[in-house]
């Protein structure tokens, strides 16, 4: 089920690109179909795709009421701890505007501000993913973000699930549409006679999500392209192999290509953990998206010590990285590239999916390189701010004549010449 891999071929698992080209001229399609028409063209298209003929898109608060009523009492009050939870830890991320006096009397500073308004997607179809919501929707709520829209698609019934309504109401989101795919991503990107136009979108979706996203970057923001989900396991002898087996069969059943790869000096743990991985396959729900992960995109790779372990994973740079060590903080220096940081056997990945407090939206296929997870940080913008005083001015121009003359911008001198020509000849004082 799961192999034994050596160093070298770990590195193939990286190499997996998840999105088809083949779908997007019929995502190009719909963008330019909703481009032209708007409104009636995304009744006809939610009719074709998810199978409903609807009167409106928006959710009415009468449904949301209605949402409330039917979940179960321990949903909400878990989805509820979870918000606190996700909420708090977001605030901790702000970043605060700053302005810094110089003696001369110039200013200079970084004014921050939120996004005016952020789209986010929640997938429909086969599953409902209330913690899509709380983690996306979050974030942009703690930056101050005044206008949060939602999207999702609507049921064959035409409703959206109950789970989906209550998290959107419990993290504050202002609207939400019964839209989904494509047709969703371009409304938000270009705005129709019902949908606002957005700054921003984010949030997971299929293919079709996927590709459309990546089409209107530029017209709007967007988070990233997600591949699939990947853990990556340091465990040494120390190690419970019951834990680790169960961690890795929690990633492996996300997708048939998620990948799940423990490395760790320990003959007997990777024995242990394949026996393990063997006996808890058999009682999973999710048994075959879970083998075909492992078979895919699964291995384990025993290593001459930690500081390989370290260095092999800092080079597949994962979006998750659990240390199961005897003594983890004492290897935290060595990590380098990871989306999250799982510490000891108390913390396991999906903890943090959930419950604990930082985002799960997190950087895949090896961009922990150079990409962070979502946070505050990404729904926000810095505006730089100089305010120069006039001896600063008399100090500095020349300097700046210089190499404005250097780069051949004589307008750019000029701009400065004439203000020292009119202090010098006292007319400005
Ligand atoms: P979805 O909401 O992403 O897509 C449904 C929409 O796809 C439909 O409304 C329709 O408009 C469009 N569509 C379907 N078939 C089409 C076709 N032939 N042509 C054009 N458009 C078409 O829901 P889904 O399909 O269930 O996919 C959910 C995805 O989101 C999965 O891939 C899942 O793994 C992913 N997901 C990821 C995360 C994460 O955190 N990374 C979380 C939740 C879900």
């Amino acid at each position: 089920m799961i192999a034994i891999v050596k160093p070298d071929e770990l590195v193939k698992h990286k190499q997996f690109k998840s999105i088809q080209q083949k779908e997007e001229h019929v995502v190009k399609e719909i963008i330019e179909l909703v481009k032209a028409e708007g409104d009636p063209i995304l009744y006809e298209l939610t009719h074709r795709f998810d199978g409903v003929l609807l009167d409106s898109f928006m959710v009415r608060k009468e449904e949301i009421e209605q949402a409330f009523a039917e979940v179960d009492p321990d949903f909400l009050q878990a989805v509820s701890e979870a918000a606190e939870r996700i909420r708090r830890y977001h605030e901790k991320q702000k970043q605060y505007s700053w302005m810094d006096p110089e003696e001369d009397g110039t200013i200079l500073g970084q004014i921050v501000r939120p996004l005016e308004r952020v789209g986010v997607y929640v997938p429909g179809g086969r599953a409902a993913y209330p913690s899509t919501v709380l983690m996306n929707v979050l974030p942009a709520k703690v930056a101050g973000v005044s206008e949060v829209i939602m999207v999702t698609p609507p049921l064959s019934d035409g409703n959206i699930h109950a789970s989906i309504l209550v998290a959107a109401k419990i993290a504050g989101v202002d609207t939400i549409y019964k839209i989904g795919g494509a047709q969703a991503i371009a409304a938000l990107a270009y705005g129709t006679d019902t949908i606002p136009q957005v700054d921003k979108i984010v949030g997971p979706g299929n293919i079709y999500v996927a590709l459309a996203k990546k089409a209107v970057y530029g017209q709007v923001d967007i988070d990233s392209i997600a591949g699939p989900s990947d853990i990556v396991v340091i465990a040494d002898k120390a190690a419970n192999p019951t834990y680790v087996a169960a961690d890795m069969l929690a990633q492996a059943e996300h997708d048939p290509l998620s990948s799940a790869i423990l490395l760790t000096p320990s003959v007997h743990l990777a024995e242990q953990v394949i026996i393990e991985i063997e006996q808890q396959l058999g009682d999973m729900n999710r048994h075959e998206i879970a083998a075909s992960a492992l078979k895919n995109r699964g291995g384990i790779c025993i290593t001459n010590d930690l500081p390989e372990a370290f260095a092999l994973m800092n080079q597949l740079a994962p979006e998750h990285l659990e240390i199961l060590i005897e003594k983890p903080w004492d290897f935290l220096s060595q990590v380098k590239n990871a989306g999250a940081i799982f510490l000891g056997e108390y913390s396991p990945e999906a903890i943090g999916d959930y419950f604990a407090g930082p985002n799960h939206v997190l950087p895949t296929e090896g961009t922990s390189r150079f990409f962070s997870g979502l946070g505050v940080d990404s729904f926000i913008k810095k505006m730089s701010l100089i305010s120069y005083s006039r001896k600063a001015l008399l100090r500095d121009g020349a300097r700046v004549m210089t190499l404005a003359h250097t780069e051949g911008l004589g307008a750019h001198a000029y701009s400065i010449q004439v203000r020292l020509d009119k202090e010098k000849a006292g007319e400005n004082k």
